[in-house]
């Protein structure tokens, strides 16, 4: 085994989507700073931010219905669907300074215009799904919502859906066009590719096994070479743990205080893909439904049409299921290590809170075949086994930690960024909204880190991101200018002139 030594700037840890966004940020801010990438796979975009690991879906709040919530006085809460809306548009921006300036091309093959629209059954959800549907039309960020309970408008939105559904059902849905699917891995081999033409260093197949913070207030980052077998050191002023599941473990190893009475719980993801090419053409949108009682937020089913490896998919689900790993290439004792004696109390906590996510989660796995037909059924009452074959999706692990409302133990569902408060290193833990916020999320961490340069750098990040630091919905005009040069620079196509057919063609 030998030993060598390196010193970087920025060292990246994990080649995901979120490492490549704030790597191109950083590029971008700052061209001379030396940078240095580690991946512990062969290539980027391996685990969640993978195409087949996630769901593609560009949140911006048009159809999760978990975004918006009926406060106890019966009127609709928004903010959170206008955070996710505002914190997407911030993406959109930032995509498309990429492919104006010619940084990333052909924006077809990672981003593509797709209907998003939510489809609920019974009174009870048909009564919600009007107020939310009035909430948010009248905001401007949504405009362009259309809903119906009408069954012929129905059947020409989703009309694979609505065939053989019965008619005694009450069934409504809202639908708007400037939806998205996103190829993220697609996205984050261009961001790297990018990189790897300004210099950057790429490691595939090192994985950083320990962080230590140097008496010179340098971290001293140990790589093992999964190759040749050999240990490397390398040194850098600022550090960021992209390791998606592995940013726990990471974090707990650099010793920050921050990073302490910190949990984490894998909730797996399994997918249904259709493997017969006239049910795929037959759809031409991604339906959120509303998740089932217990189930967790990121389980709510979804039918969505995909653009995957140059093909047009129709992929349901997710399924959620417990697997001990916190990456899909993980181990089985991740989450058994990822306990320390500084989160034991915070995870026995929630291990005791949570036992009917748990006892979900089994009953998740558990399912047949047969068992999730059934639920996709829901959605496509003659769907048939034979046309769907199961995909194992990425893994989510959630945060847990000791918040002032939940108490000890607290699961959250969200993106958590932890920095030093020194802000020479920072990891981003948590999956939800995930890779669609990727843009805003890797701001936040160098508006965190680097205070002192934030002046230096805005009229910078104001050319990459022209709303940053407004709020698009109280800016009429820059939120028309956003829509319309978005549109056009992403070349995301009107889908009413626009029929599946042709999109598949291009595809
Ligand atoms: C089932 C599912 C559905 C989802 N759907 C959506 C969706 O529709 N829309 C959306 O916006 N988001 C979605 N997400 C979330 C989104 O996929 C993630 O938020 C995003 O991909 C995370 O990117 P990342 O770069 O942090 O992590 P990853 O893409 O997981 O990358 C982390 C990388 O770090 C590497 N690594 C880990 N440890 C080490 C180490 N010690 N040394 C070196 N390398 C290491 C890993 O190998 C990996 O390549 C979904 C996720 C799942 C699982």
């Amino acid at each position: 085994m030998t030993n060598s030594q390196h010193s970087t700037d920025v060292i990246l840890i994990g080649a995901g989507v979120m490492s490549s966004t704030l790597g191109v940020l950083l590029k971008e801010l700052a061209p001379d700073w030396n940078m240095t990438v580690f991946e512990k796979l062969s290539n980027a975009g391996e685990e969640s931010s993978n195409e087949w690991n996630n769901a593609g879906t560009g949140h911006a709040a048009l159809c999760e219905l978990n975004y918006t919530s009926e406060k106890p006085d019966g009127s609709m809460d928004i903010s959170k669907a206008i955070k996710i809306n505002e914190q997407f548009q911030v993406s959109m921006q930032f995509w498309s300074y990429l492919v104006s300036q010619k940084l990333i091309e052909s924006p077809q093959e990672f981003i593509k215009a797709l209907p998003h629209m939510s489809m609920v059954q019974g009174q009870a959800n048909v009564d919600f799904l009007k107020k939310r549907f009035k909430a948010l039309s009248d905001n401007p960020l949504f405009k362009g919502m259309e809903f119906s309970e009408d069954p012929e408008k129905l059947m020409e939105w989703i009309p694979l859906m609505m065939k053989d559904r019965p008619v005694e059902d009450r069934i409504a849905a809202t639908k708007i066009d400037t939806g998205t699917d996103v190829n993220f891995g697609a996205l984050t081999h261009k961001m790297f590719d990018h990189l790897e033409g300004l210099g950057v260093d790429m490691h595939y197949n090192h994985s950083v096994t320990d962080l230590k913070r140097t008496s010179a207030g340098l971290w001293e980052v140990k790589v093992r070479n999964l190759e040749s077998g050999t240990t490397e050191t390398h040194t850098a002023k600022f550090v960021f743990i992209g390791g998606g599941g592995g940013s726990l473990h990471l974090l707990q190893k650099s010793g920050i205080p921050e990073g302490k009475h910190i949990g984490g719980f894998p909730v797996s993801g399994i997918f249904m893909a259709c493997n017969n090419p006239d049910v795929v053409e037959q759809h031409h949108a991604k339906v959120y439904g509303k998740a089932k009682n217990g189930a967790p937020p990121m389980s709510v089913p979804h039918l969505d049409t995909r653009f995957i490896e140059n093909q047009k998919m129709l992929l349901f689900g997710p399924f959620a299921g417990f697997s001990p790993k916190f990456l899909k290439h993980g181990s089985v004792m991740d989450l058994f290590t990822s306990v320390k004696a500084d989160n034991l109390v915070t995870m026995l906590a929630a291990g005791a809170k949570n036992m009917s996510l748990t006892k979900y989660l089994i009953q998740q796995v558990m399912l047949s075949k047969e068992q999730r037909m059934n639920d996709l059924r829901d959605f496509i009452p003659n769907a048939k086994s034979e046309d769907w074959d199961l995909v194992i999706a990425g893994q989510r692990v959630q945060v847990i930690k000791d918040t002032e409302a939940g108490g000890k133990g607290t699961l959250q569902f969200g993106t958590e960024v932890i920095s030093a408060e020194d802000g020479s290193i920072a990891a981003l833990l948590g999956a939800s909204p995930g890779a669609s916020t990727a843009v805003h999320v890797m701001l936040d961490v160098i508006n965190r880190c680097f205070p002192e340069r934030m002046q230096e750098w805005d009229a910078k990040i104001k050319e990459m991101v022209p709303s940053y630091g407004q709020f698009l919905m109280n800016n009429q005009e820059l939120l028309d200018h956003v829509h319309a040069t978005t549109a056009e620079v992403l070349e995301l196509q009107d889908p009413n002139q626009t029929s599946g057919k042709h999109l598949l063609k291009q595809a």
